[in-house]
């Protein structure tokens, strides 16, 4: 991979090359607090603390735009890395009146799904640690500025820009930096992956991975149906992830509850009940995943359009009668091109 900047814990590490561990861990969990600047972080000595001042960025990102939705339920921003990339991550009011983060894993992604504005953009580098760290305490000081808003964010979700399992390492340290940080548990913390077989495999036997839920996005049971929308798609794909399914059943049984499939559904490509038919079938060799169906959200200069809600209630229909548990996600912030797959960089309509 290309350039990335240093991580405050490397360069932390490079500056006091003798320090204990626990500075390390203090460091992390400073930014969490209400300190606004290393030189509030009086754990430190302050000597420490002019040092970090000047050396180690406070925040890996800067606000370049703002958006917020119609119905004010969806914040959207686009932010800038160190070597002026421009990424975006968004805020959405969850059932419980609490935030849900959606945060990108890399800058553009490599996968080029097709009906996905993200993917028409290409890769341009994964994201560190402390940028994927960084998005949730950008919206953490958004909601602190914004007093008269629910301030609890309760979720996060790996469903912006990127494919997080390609970027596994990164993505890894900044979920454990929320869960020792904050009061969000792994359970409310979701993975979603295109399917990397490989990243998929070492899950199974690593003793570090969070047990955060993991959701995959498959768009069609259908090996060569797949093939065509999602070319990242490898040969014998939905063979392979139905045995992970067992294995990952085996390895973390307690934890089926923790998996679930993304269908996003597209009209006359991939919503018929055929289609359904060996999806639930297929679903059910999975170990019964729960399903969560997306509505095609536009993305300009793609010519896929959304299916109909009496198209989708039958595709729901034919895989509930598989006695699976089938879930219609809500489009939220469609207005400023905030929905799944629309995040690409673009001028937007009512900045704030
Ligand atoms: N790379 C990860 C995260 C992608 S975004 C992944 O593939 O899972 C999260 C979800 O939005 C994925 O299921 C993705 O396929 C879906 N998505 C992408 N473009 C979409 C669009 N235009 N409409 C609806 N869902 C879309």
């Amino acid at each position: 991979m290309s350039y990335q900047p240093l991580t405050r814990t490397q360069r932390l590490k490079s500056l006091f090359p003798d320090a204990p561990a626990f500075r390390i861990r203090q460091a992390e969990a400073a930014l969490f607090t209400d300190a606004t600047g290393w030189e509030n972080v009086t754990v430190f000595p302050k000597a420490m603390r002019e040092t970090l001042e000047r050396e180690v960025p406070w925040i890996s990102v800067r606000q370049v735009r703002l958006l917020e939705s119609n119905d004010g339920d969806t914040f959207k921003v686009v932010l800038k890395t160190e070597d002026d990339l421009l990424f975006e991550t968004v805020l959405m009011a969850n059932a419980r009146d609490q935030w849900t983060v959606c945060v990108s894993s890399q800058v553009g992604c490599a996968m080029r799904c097709v009906f996905c504005a993200t993917g028409a953009m290409g890769l341009k580098r994964s994201l560190t640690a402390d940028e994927i760290v960084d998005q949730l305490r950008f919206w953490r000081l958004f909601l602190a500025g914004r007093p008269a808003l629910a301030q609890r964010i309760s979720n996060v979700v790996f469903m912006g820009m990127g494919e997080p399992l390609a970027n596994v390492e990164s993505v890894k340290s900044a979920i454990r930096t929320w869960i020792d940080c904050t009061d969000i548990g792994p359970t409310h913390i979701t993975v979603s992956t295109v399917g990397v077989i490989p990243a998929l495999e070492k899950i199974l036997t690593d003793p570090d991975w969070p047990s955060v839920r993991i959701a995959i996005s498959l768009h069609s049971a259908v090996q060569d149906e797949r093939e065509k929308i999602v070319p990242s798609t490898v040969p014998q794909f939905i063979d392979k992830l139905a045995e992970w399914c067992h294995r990952y059943r085996q390895v973390l049984g307690n934890r089926r509850h923790h998996l679930t499939f993304e269908y996003t559904l597209i009209a006359g490509v991939n919503d018929g009940e055929d289609q359904a038919e060996i999806l639930g079938r297929y679903l059910e060799k999975c170990g019964s995943p729960k399903l969560n169906v997306i509505p095609l959200n536009p993305v300009s200069g793609k010519n896929f359009l959304a299916s109909q809600q009496d198209r989708i209630d039958r595709f729901k229909a034919a895989i509930l009668r598989h006695g699976i548990d089938v879930m219609q996600r809500r489009t939220m912030g469609n207005d400023i091109a905030a929905a799944c797959g629309q995040l690409a960089i673009g001028e937007q309509a009512h900045e704030v």
